[in-house]
This record gives C-alpha cells, sequence and structure tokens, in this order.
C-alpha cells in the first residue's frame, strides 16, 4: 500500500497536456458571448445540441465546453434538455434517413425566433458519409441553417467563437 501510495504521489497525471489556449482567451471569448447574448435576448443563451448521426467526436468537444477549461456555465450559457427551450439547435453528423424526422421536429419545437448552427463536416455537407444510402446529406437539406462551424471535429474555441459570430451578427433568427 505505501508503495502505491508514494507511485501516486510522485508520479506526473497520465491526461493529455492542456491544449495550447490561453485561458484568458478563452475567457474572453466566453465573456464577450455573454454579454451579446445578454445584449441581443436580454438573457443568456440557451443551446440545444441535436446529434443527427454524428460519429460522436463532435459530441466531445461540445462536452469539453463544460471541462473546468472552459466551463460555458459560470458565465450562464447553457445547454438544454429540450428545444422547446432553447435559442441555438447545434446540430452535429450528416443527417441519417432514421434521425431526419427527429432532427425536424426538433427544429419545429424550439419557439422563435431560433438559431440553428450546422457543426462540422458532416453536418455541413453530409462530410466522410455523403452519398450513402443511410444519409440524407447535410443539415440544410432538411432545415434551414444559419451558420456553419467547420471542422473534423471543430475544437471548442472554434464553437465558441462561432456562437459568438452568430449572436453579433445582424442576421435575423430564423
Ligand atoms: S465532422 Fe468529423 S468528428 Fe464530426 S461527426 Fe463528422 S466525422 Fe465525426
Amino acid at each position: 500500500v505505501l508503495r502505491l501510495l508514494a507511485r501516486n504521489l510522485w508520479q506526473p497525471p497520465r491526461t493529455e497536456p492542456v491544449p495550447a489556449v490561453e485561458p484568458g482567451d478563452v475567457d474572453s471569448l466566453v465573456q464577450r458571448l455573454e454579454i451579446a447574448s445578454r445584449r441581443r435576448l436580454g438573457r443568456s443563451l440557451a443551446i440545444r445540441q441535436v446529434d443527427s448521426g454524428s460519429c460522436n467526436a463532435c459530441e466531445l468537444e461540445i462536452h469539453a465546453l463544460n471541462n473546468p477549461l472552459y466551463d460555458l456555465e459560470r458565465f450562464g450559457l447553457s445547454f438544454v434538455a429540450s428545444p422547446r427551450h432553447a435559442d441555438v439547435l447545434l446540430v452535429t453528423g450528416s443527417v441519417t434517413t432514421s434521425m431526419r424526422e427527429a432532427l425536424l421536429a426538433s427544429w419545429q419545437a424550439a419557439p422563435d425566433p431560433k438559431w440553428v448552427v450546422a457543426m462540422g463536416h458532416c453536418a455541413i455537407d453530409g462530410g466522410l458519409f455523403a452519398g450513402s444510402y443511410a444519409v440524407v446529406g447535410g443539415v440544410h437539406t432538411v432545415i434551414p441553417v444559419d451558420l456553419v462551424i467547420p471542422g473534423c471535429p471543430p475544437r471548442p474555441v472554434d464553437i465558441l467563437a462561432g456562437l459568438l459570430q452568430l449572436i453579433t451578427c445582424e442576421s435575423t433568427p430564423t
């Protein structure tokens, strides 16, 4: 037991090093996003993530937004459990035939005005899975898209920058 204790005390962490992103940059980005959403909506931004057929790597990057480095919720920005409470539908993955109806139903359930963000190459145009018999295509083939965030998968800072761009641009949500 003592040997195990000593090893655990002196052994460096086995996790990957923190990504080369300055915490100050992340803070400033999240703060600007929160200020912009309060100015635009009068409150914090509520995001509903919809997986329309992804490989789940895009979801891992979204999950990272809630880890201690990014900690999105400390500024009030939150992921909500239902599209009925959402300002933004953050859609990942190429739209599969079996998810087409669910994506459409989520969009119809979200209150107006609402934004749709297609996150990752798959959501933009089908990506790796375009042309498959099981795939309808990009998100735009089912519902209107307001912003695309390219990448496979996009980094958490890219997602934050995309949301900031969405909320500060002049276009009216659909
Ligand atoms: S864009 Fe890349 S990471 Fe995201 S769902 Fe498609 S294959 Fe996976």
